[in-house]
């Protein structure tokens, strides 16, 4: 092949590119570990003291935001992400911890997005085994009509997923249905349809992909609000930030700045509109969502249940997760943005009542063990701003504002790694940055995966397994031997101080370990023991008073 300028020019601009990812690299002292990173705060934040400008700054630390982390972080761009809690403190800790294609929008016709979703549960299932298995649901038929109507949409739904569908749709006959779904109610059973999807530990993965863009080079940082956008010529050039523990402030200059809040993203594009003189109109509707979690007696076995259409038209579901099971969720507009939502006693009454249906034990208010409640991100365009608005899908949105501001929402979970690679796309069709080399991140194997995986599902209890390959590594930590509860070692909870961020009891309970999530009650007998090992991990408060008053609300349910 003859070498023209146009190649000189090429290699030149890669060999720029990788020389400036080194430099990035030293200034934050970090390289490919061959044991786990360790995430040293102190250092981290020296690191973010002594930056120069940088490729990409992500504000939000969810699924969104980390997502994006990677893939830029992969592609070889210099990376910033802050996050003003922990990450997936918002939304991307209380989904229903479903990879899923979206059955639902098969029904409304929505092939073009059920067919990316599947494609995208397939790469996540492969890129994270040990914390996204394949899960069997059943939807249980009391009409005749159910099992064909359902199974037929259903088969279409494996064919749209190919060669990565997980298994072929069975119309099951009412014994069959039984032997999955044991806990289902028998009188007027009919039959089924069993299909596949998958699930996962949503606030784990989160933290898979925050290590892994750190292992790539990024510069991620948790209890680091955003405060303000920094303005050049009309232009976003920057952030400042504050350090939650001890208020100092700092200031990151980058070419490109990511608004990635999810149900948040419209208070970081007022400050951009109020900066540049624009009025900025609200592009997010949150839609709240209430899980309930009760023992896994209400709804024995490793099937998963969906309820197509309950009393209202929304869809149930009974998810065994972790050696407890999800009932939920609802879908009530909300106006206001609490980290913490409260769930509405109607929202309960829904769950609880649809369950009573469909659950030969029903479940009552006194048998919930966790209640949580998160907001989705429904995306509505803002229109006649002079921003230009590209609808990448009826899921998520990015926009890029006049000013530079580049803000992605919407989506769902399961979809976080297209929406990153849509939103790089976006930055250089801005101009924002220069041409990249494609995303790398389709098979891009997180912190922990493994090509064969010791874990076959994940409805069962917790436990080192979920650690995937660096299980050896926990086992090896001081306190591996000193059990709190089944699945909870103080050497994961020195792991957790170590090298997963964490640094309040709430981070260790509600998002390392999903004990919050499991059992509120347990969470807060086992806190003050937790707490004073975080003491000793990480010499600051471990806020073991807020971690209780949470763990209380986590407990009463309303109504
Ligand atoms: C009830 C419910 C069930 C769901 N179930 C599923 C499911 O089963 N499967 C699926 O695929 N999807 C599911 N989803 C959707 C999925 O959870 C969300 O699409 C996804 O988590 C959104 O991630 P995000 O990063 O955009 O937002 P978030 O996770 O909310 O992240 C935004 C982050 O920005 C941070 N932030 C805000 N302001 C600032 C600031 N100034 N500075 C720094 N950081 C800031 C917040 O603290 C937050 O951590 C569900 C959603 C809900 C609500």
């Amino acid at each position: 092949m003859c070498r023209t300028p146009a190649h000189d020019l090429l290699a030149l601009l890669l060999l720029v590119n990788y020389t400036y990812r080194l430099s990035f690299l030293a200034t934050i002292s970090m390289t490919t570990p061959a044991s786990p990173q360790p995430s040293d705060r102190s250092k981290l934040l020296a690191a973010l003291g002594g930056l120069g400008k940088v490729d990409v700054a992500i504000i939000g630390g969810g699924a969104t935001g980390l997502g994006v982390a990677l893939d830029a972080a992969t592609r070889g761009l210099s990376v910033v992400l802050l996050e003003s809690h922990d990450f997936a403190k918002g939304t991307s800790s209380r989904a229903t911890k479903l990879v899923h294609g979206g059955v639902r929008y098969l029904a409304q016709g929505n092939i073009a997005l059920v067919r990316e979703a599947l494609h995208e549960r397939s790469n996540l299932l492969h890129n994270a085994p040990h914390l996204a298995r394949p899960l069997p649901f059943v939807m249980p038929s009391y009409k005749c009509w159910e099992t064909p109507f359902y199974g037929i949409g259903l088969k279409a739904y494996d064919a749209l997923a190919g060669k990565a569908g997980l298994g072929p749709t069975e119309f099951l006959g009412s014994r069959q249905a039984q032997r999955c779904i044991p806990g289902v109610k028998t009188a007027g059973l009919k039959g089924g349809v069993k299909y596949w999807d998958g699930q996962f530990d949503d606030a784990r993965l989160a933290m898979a992909l925050a290590r892994t863009a750190a292992e790539q080079g990024a510069l991620l940082l948790n209890y680091c609000p955003v405060t303000n956008l920094i303005h050049e010529d009309g232009k976003v050039a920057g952030l400042r930030c504050s350090d939650t523990e001890t208020g100092a402030q700092y200031t990151v200059h980058a070419r490109c700045v990511v608004n990635a809040t999810g149900v948040w993203v419209d208070g970081i594009r007022e400050k951009d509109g109020t900066a540049t003189g624009r009025k900025t109109q609200p592009m997010v509707a949150p839609s709240q969502g209430v899980h309930l979690v009760v023992d896994s007696d209400f709804f024995p076995g490793d099937h998963a249940m969906l309820v197509p259409k309950t009393q209202d038209g929304r869809v149930l579901f009974a998810v065994p997760w972790l050696g407890k099971v999800i009932l939920g969720t609802t879908d009530t507009p909300r106006h206001d943005l609490s980290l913490e939502p409260e769930a509405f006693a109607e929202e309960v009454n829904f769950i609880l009542g649809e369950a009573a249906k469909y659950l030969q034990r029903a479940p009552t208010r006194n048998d919930v063990r966790s209640i949580w409640v998160g907001l989705r991100p429904l995306v509505r365009p803002p229109r006649n701003e002079g921003d230009k608005t590209q609808q990448i899908s009826r899921e998520h949105t990015v926009l890029v504002s006049p000013s530079g501001l580049v803000t992605v929402t919407g989506g769902k979970w399961t979809t976080y790694r297209a929406m990153a690679e849509d939103v790089l796309e976006k930055c250089v069709a801005s101009g924002l940055l220069d041409r990249l080399p494609p995303s790398e991140t389709a098979d891009f194997m997180l912190v922990g995966a493994a090509e064969t995986p010791a874990r076959a599902s994940i409805t069962a209890q917790p436990g080192l397994d979920a650690y995937g390959t660096e299980a050896d590594i926990v086992r090896a930590m001081p306190g591996n031997d000193t059990e709190l509860t089944p699945g909870l070692t103080v050497g994961m909870l020195r792991f957790a101080a170590r090298y997963e961020y964490a640094r309040c009891v709430e981070d260790v309970l509600a998002r390392r370990s999903r004990l919050l999530f499991l059992d509120a009650g347990l969470a807060a007998r086992l806190a003050p023991a937790v707490a004073a090992i975080l003491l000793e991990e990480t010499g600051t408060d471990p806020r073991l008073s807020e971690f209780l008053a949470l763990a209380d609300r986590y407990q009463t349910v309303p109504g």
